[in-house]
């Protein structure tokens, strides 16, 4: 009798603890998060179970927006001529017992395409603390295709910006995230959360944010519950346009596309080929450029299996120059300035 009781309480314990977890994951999501005037379709409303959920739109986002019998969102007529950099809709869903309502942020798209990643802001020409909100203001007034920032995870699970695991000699998953939140960088401004960085960087629409998962200094497991706390922060702040993660970990990656497999995810670390990126549903790599350069075959194959080729941390003009030639997606350097320049220099002498 007292096994029955026991086994009973196990099953209700796990199923309420199932329930929880599930709640907090998005229900609905889409499969894109950009729009561009130059086509309807922004993107298929899925849901996590991969079954067609009953969707319908809600208030002011039904003015703007449709959804199609196969429950792409598309955009009505209205929205190609709106001057705003983003929207919210609101989509309403069946869920067992009611409806359930969920709101996403759709960005118009006018992200610039120049390959320039400024890593870690621009920092080394303007004066500003490097992985610092100023750095990734100048980014953006520069004109960079995207910012590169790094985010850990305090003891206490909340999530700052900065590069290397402490700050001053603090180790920053060894730390409550009140006595972080306290420390000040060298341009006298307190180090930035994750939620700051990307309150700020959605106040534009020109700029991506590259963020970096460090992983864990700890364990495997912070590692990955940092993956967690990126992404279901990235969704929370409806950022999912605005974002491509980059990670030495190829586990943590992995977790962030079984939290959202269309997320952009680049691998850092060097080793593993096109290949097996392609089969594991990445968006591309992102390695030092000097693998690239004794395997300059896998940018070639990168670019043959739809993967994006990135290449860190390139300062040298012939190495600049050794990418463009073999058209890199994206170049991530410590001097956007020169990379800007030659970029610019290109373009007119493709025009002539
Ligand atoms: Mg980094």
């Amino acid at each position: 009798m007292r096994k029955t009781t026991l086994l009973i309480t196990t099953f209700v314990f796990c199923w309420l603890l199932s329930g929880t977890f599930a709640t907090a994951q998005p229900m609905v999501k889409l499969t894109n998060y950009t729009y561009s005037p130059q086509r309807a379709s922004i993107g298929k409303i899925v849901s996590k179970n991969a079954t067609q959920p009953k969707v319908k739109l809600i208030g002011e986002s039904a003015k703007l927006f449709k959804i199609d019998r196969n429950n792409n969102l598309l955009a009505q007529k209205a929205f190609a001529n709106n001057n705003a950099k983003w929207h919210d809709v609101v989509i309403e869903f069946a869920i067992t017992g009611g409806t359930k309502r969920d709101t996403m942020r759709i960005v118009k798209d006018q992200f610039i395409q120049n390959k320039v990643i400024a890593h870690r802001g621009a920092w080394k020409n303007t004066g500003a603390t490097e992985n610092s909100i100023a750095a990734l203001h100048h980014a953006i007034k520069l004109g960079c295709e995207g910012s590169e920032f790094d985010v850990h995870m305090s003891a206490d699970s909340v999530l700052f910006i900065n590069h290397d695991p402490t700050v001053h000699g603090v180790p920053i998953e060894q730390s409550q995230s009140e006595e972080l939140s306290k420390m000040k960088l060298e341009n006298g401004k307190y180090l930035p959360t994750l939620e700051a960085y990307l309150k700020e960087g959605m106040k534009q629409n020109t700029t991506k944010l590259i963020l970096e998962i460090k992983p864990s200094v700890v364990s495997k497991e912070r590692s990955i519950a940092l993956a967690e706390k990126v992404v279901a922060l990235v969704h929370e702040s409806k950022a999912q346009g605005w974002v491509d993660y980059i990670s030495f970990d190829y586990d943590i990656l992995r977790r962030v596309l079984e939290l959202d497999s269309d997320a952009k995810v680049s691998y850092l670390k060097g080793d593993k080929s096109p290949e097996e990126l392609q089969r594991d549903n990445f968006y591309g790599f992102d390695y030092h450029f000097s693998v690239l350069q004794k395997q300059e075959n896998w940018i070639k194959e990168a670019h043959e299996r739809n993967l994006t080729v990135n290449a860190w941390t390139v300062n040298a003009p012939n190495v600049m120059d050794w990418l463009l030639e073999r058209n890199a997606d994206f170049i991530t350097t410590n001097e956007p300035e020169l990379l800007l320049q030659k970029v610019a220099n290109l373009k007119q002498s493709a025009g002539k």
